[in-house]
Parts: C-alpha cells; structure tokens; sequence
C-alpha cells in the first residue's frame, strides 16, 4: 500500500512498519538520517583537526622567545620573526605563482 515503508533493522532483524527507528532495540534504520548523521560527524571531525593543528615549528619558537622575560631575547626575536613573516609570504606568492601557471 501507498505511504507504507518496511524497514528491517540491521541490529536485530525485526521487521518495522513506518519507523526511522527500528521499535525492538531503537536503532536507526532510516538509511537517509543515518547518512545525514554520518555527514555531520564526519564535518565535525574535521572542525576538530584543524583546531589542533598547529603552526610549524619556527613560528612556534619565535613566538614562544618573543614571550621571554629577557629583552635582549625579546627584541631580536621580533625582528627575525618579521623577517620570517615576509619569507613566508614571498613563498607563499611564488607557490601560488607557480601553481597558477603550471596548471
Ligand atoms: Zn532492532
């Protein structure tokens, strides 16, 4: 009949009549919600990793000197930091250069 969905559940094998979940053991059985779930675990997960990803290691070390109590630390630190700002944006413009034209 119209409007009518069995759906055996993968858990238990019992057999549902018009249910996302499955009415023995609560498992999900609608296919379509279990994927939309998926999805969004799997988008979360990824949030997650690229919240612990960390900066490379020079960065880390000049911004870990440039909180030293020192001032003679401190001060050139911030200096060669700079430096290595503008290194890795000149880099990061050759890659894209290269990477634009190569294609
Ligand atoms: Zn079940």
């Amino acid at each position: 009949m119209a409007g009518e969905t069995y759906r055996r559940c993968p858990e238990c094998n019992h057999l549902n009549l018009n249910s996302d979940y499955c009415e023995q053991c609560g498992a999900l059985i609608n296919i379509n919600l279990r994927r939309m779930q998926e999805r969004e675990k799997l988008a979360e997960d990824k949030e997650k990793e690229k919240q612990l990803e960390k900066p490379n290691a020079v960065s880390q070390y000049f911004k870990k000197k440039m909180q030293h109590p020192n001032l003679f630390i401190r001060i050139p630190a911030k200096a060669l930091y700079s430096v290595w700002v503008v290194v890795m944006a000149i880099g990061a413009f050759l890659a894209f250069v290269f990477s634009y034209f190569t294609v």
